[in-house]
């Protein structure tokens, strides 16, 4: 394991711990992945993360053979299927948050009853049907419910949030928890409006500019008010008193000026291949450092939050080419157990990700405005 592994490994262990402090997550349920190399890091099944180390953490190739001490998360299928369909996500985040796992048990979609929705890329949080956790079943479910989308709920069970990198997936699973919280508060007074997907679409393209800016590039934005005058002087004292000069104009605000657009850096297709590494020890780095701002990187330094949101981009993925079935060789067990064997593979049987269902889930909300959810 080299030094930039490790380093991946502990941020997979601090988002999990922070899941916790955050209040999205509690004892063991959830579960966190990052792409490394030509697999995943994903983190074991069932054990605490606040004894976790990093050699803990399991690499699974995306043939779906898993190495390390212990058997992978028993969601890797939705893990693995995510990380071959969508080239924009590199990391996951899963956890069963009270007011998503909440509103999870309804069945239904959340609408955009607040513009923060657009973080999610879209109108609407789509809720999967519900499907046995760790079932090839759930991940068809949650990927259909995925498309075009960075998160998901999934049914009777808990969320998925997904990001270009750790600290972006967190941020979204907090976001997410923050609407579902507040969804909550409005239905349970009234009925909620509903934005129309018009405004979502609007928003999702201010996002892609949102952010801090240095002082200097947003004061350059400022329209430079025509000929201002001085500063208004000190009325002469004498000898007759002028009229009083009107005061200056107050100069616009910063905050009024357009932003500079950024543009994402455009990701590279990921270099997962479906073939099993002899020894990822050797794996040169598949990801570069993170591809955005400074600021940006501080943010994600912490491994907590994102400084900004992360809308979704497109949603199919070039690594769909990695199609071949996951190796079928041990399964894991279906439930959490100490006794795993040391090198645990994928159960068999995984589908491949050419036959996930690509179908629109069902409950999508009408496209209006000023609709109303409840
Ligand atoms: P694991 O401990 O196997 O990751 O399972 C937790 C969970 O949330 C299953 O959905
Ligand atoms: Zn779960």
């Amino acid at each position: 394991m080299n030094d930039a592994e490790r380093a991946l490994r502990g941020e997979i262990i601090r988002t999990c711990l922070a899941m916790e402090e955050r209040g999205i997550n509690q004892g063991t349920s959830g579960n966190v992945s990052a792409r490394w190399n030509d697999g995943l890091l994903i983190t074991p099944s069932g054990l605490a993360y606040a004894t976790m180390a990093p050699e803990d953490i399991i690499f699974l190739t995306m043939d779906g053979t898993a190495h390390g001490p212990h058997a992978p998360s028993t969601e890797w299928r939705f893990h693995l299927d995510i990380m071959r369909e969508r080239a924009d996500v590199d990391a996951i985040v899963h956890a069963h948050p009270p007011y998503l796992t909440g509103l999870s048990m309804l069945n239904k979609d959340i609408p955009a009853v607040h513009y923060m929705i657009a973080a999610v890329g879209g109108p609407s949080v789509r809720c999967a049907p519900y499907a046995t956790y760790g079932t090839e079943e759930l991940s068809r479910n949650a990927l259909a419910a995925l498309d075009g989308r960075m998160g998901c709920i999934l049914a009777n069970h808990g969320v998925i949030a997904c990001g270009a990198n750790l600290g972006k997936a967190l941020w979204l699973a907090r976001e997410m928890e923050t609407l579902a919280q507040q969804y909550t508060i409005a239905v349970s007074v009234g009925t909620p409006v509903v934005l129309s997907d018009a405004e979502i679409a609007n928003v999702i393209e201010k996002f892609k500019s949102y952010g801090p800016k240095r002082k200097d590039e947003a004061a350059l934005k400022v329209e430079a008010p025509a000929a201002a005058p001085e500063p208004a002087p000190a009325p002469e004292p004498e000898p007759e008193p002028e009229p009083t000069p009107a005061p200056a104009p107050a100069p616009a605000k910063a905050a009024a000026a357009k932003p500079a657009p950024r543009r994402a850096a455009k990701k590279p297709a990921p270099a997962a291949t479906a073939k099993a590494p002899a020894s990822k020890a050797s794996k040169p780095a598949a990801k570069p450092a993170p591809r955005k701002q400074a600021a940006k990187a501080a943010a994600a330094a912490e491994t907590t939050v994102a400084a900004e949101p992360a809308p979704a981009r497109g949603k199919k993925a070039s690594a769909r080419a990695a199609t071949k079935a996951p190796k079928a060789t041990a399964a894991p067990a279906a439930t959490p157990s100490a006794d795993q064997p040391a090198e645990a593979a994928p159960a068999k049987g995984s589908r491949t990700a050419s036959k996930v269902a690509r179908k629109k889930p069902v409950a999508r909300p009408a496209r209006a405005n000023s609709k109303t959810a409840g």
